[in-house]
């Protein structure tokens, strides 16, 4: 159908996020993998696009955000949403505002919010000052964030240095007074002329409240959480049919591959509690890939019954990170875990598994490339942010999910097969 709500988001598993949200609906959600290079045909009524511009340099991202709203345009959206991260990971060289502005000139609106805040993950906004629990943005650990240190919690002053506009702020006291105080402060701050809204929001019924009295906005932005009302709004609107556009799953045969490419401490605790469980498992070392390539691991892989769910992992603490990191380089290390990550993905899709669990951002994008996925159509949600998605690889239909690192409980990696058995 006719696309209603076109997304953009910064980032791979940030998009998926995105879409596992709205499909918490039920309703179909389509994501692409990049802009796609033919015209839109056979679209969802909301499309995401995943790109990868998150620490871009600015003119680059304003580029390739335009080229997206312009396929989104092809589909027939005439609402879209600039998705980015709950934590905004974006400095002063920062590209969320440059984004903002180039959309809403192509769009032709003066005004946009911008709401990151994702309570069920306790990213919260309260006075403009964006919180990671409760601690502020800049005492978290995303200050020390290796490309997007977040050195102020103060979204205002975050965002002032990446636009060319007036930023002001609709804070939590508005919004508790609800949708129509949110419409009246916007307009009394589009008279002022503020084209940067910030929004705070400190729980689901907030970001209700603030998606209810901006559904019409041409141009949202803001983390994932604020876009989950919009597909009951757009059917209360009477511009979806809820029940019409319903998505409907049957899951692939059983036969799974789980690969880890993330080391974060989450997905550390998975990989343990999945251990733990005694599936066969196979650990891959950076240093050995180097010396031996990926021919032994491959052997192994043939050797195995993917009907137990068998897990390749190159996560690990950071200490032994770090000591790859020293002997190797950083890229180098990660690029070499990533291609021995997708050299498996491959082979065992070619042996039959149809089933892929991946943990992490950068092996995931790796993974599906592998593949060669440039579509997905997102499933039922396996964690918060994380859904099953169903795509086509060399003509096989897979199910594969895609956990950003920190994401997910600590036995995610059997909630993922509970999922997709109870379909
Ligand atoms: P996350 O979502 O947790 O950030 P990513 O997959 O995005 O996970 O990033 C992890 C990076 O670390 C990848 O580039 C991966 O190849 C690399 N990596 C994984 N294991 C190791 C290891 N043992 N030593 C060095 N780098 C590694």
């Amino acid at each position: 159908m006719t696309t209603l709500l076109g997304c953009i988001a910064d980032d791979f598993t940030g998009a998926t996020d995105l879409a596992g949200l709205l499909a918490r609906s039920g309703v179909k959600v389509s994501l692409r993998i990049g802009v796609p290079d033919t015209p839109p045909l056979d679209t969802a009524a909301f499309e995401v696009i995943a790109l990868k511009c998150r620490t871009a340099p600015v003119a680059e991202a304003v580029a390739e955000t335009r080229a997206a709203l312009d396929w989104l345009k092809a589909a027939g959206a005439r609402r879209f949403f600039w998705k980015y991260c709950s934590t905004f990971d974006s400095t002063a060289q920062g590209n969320i505002g440059a984004v903002a502005e180039g959309l809403m000139a192509a769009l032709g609106t003066a005004q946009t919010i911008y709401c990151p805040a994702f309570p069920e993950n306790g990213r919260s906004i309260f006075m403009g000052n964006l919180f990671v629990g409760e601690q502020p943005l800049a005492e978290s650990p995303m200050k020390d964030h290796p490309l997007t240190p977040m050195r102020d919690s103060n979204l205002m002053r975050l965002l002032a240095p990446q636009v060319s506009k007036q930023v002001g702020l609709i804070n939590r006291l508005c919004v508790a007074r609800g949708v129509d105080a949110v419409k009246s402060e916007l307009a009394a701050l589009t008279a002022k002329d503020i084209a940067h809204v910030v929004v705070d929001a400190v729980a689901n019924s907030d970001l209700s409240t603030i998606a209810h009295a901006c559904r019409d906005m041409p141009l949202l932005t803001g983390g994932s959480a604020l876009a989950m009302p919009l597909p009951q709004l757009y059917s209360d609107d009477g511009l979806l049919d809820l029940k019409a556009e319903q998505a409907h799953h049957v899951a692939p045969d059983a036969k799974t591959l789980v690969l880890s490419g993330s080391c974060s401490a989450m997905t550390n605790k998975q990989v343990a509690s999945y251990l733990e469980m005694g599936v066969p498992s196979y650990q891959l070392d950076p240093l050995t890939l180097a010396k031996n390539g990926v021919n032994p691991v491959l052997e192994w892989l043939a050797e195995q019954d993917l009907t137990h769910a068998p897990l390749i992992y190159a996560t690990t603490d950071p200490s032994n990170v770090k000591a790859a990191q020293v002997r190797l380089g950083v890229a180098q290390a990660g690029e070499i875990v990533e291609a021995a990550l997708a050299a498996c993905a491959v082979a065992a899709r070619n042996s039959g598994a149809r089933r892929f669990v991946v943990a992490g951002g950068e092996s995931s994008g790796a993974v599906t490339q592998g593949l060669s996925v440039d579509a997905l159509e997102i499933g039922p949600e396996i964690a918060p942010g994380v859904p099953w998605t169903f795509c086509e690889s060399d003509g096989k239909r897979l199910a594969l999910t895609l956990k950003s690192g920190n994401f997910g409980a600590e036995s995610f990696f059997t909630d993922a097969s509970t999922v997709l058995d109870s379909l």
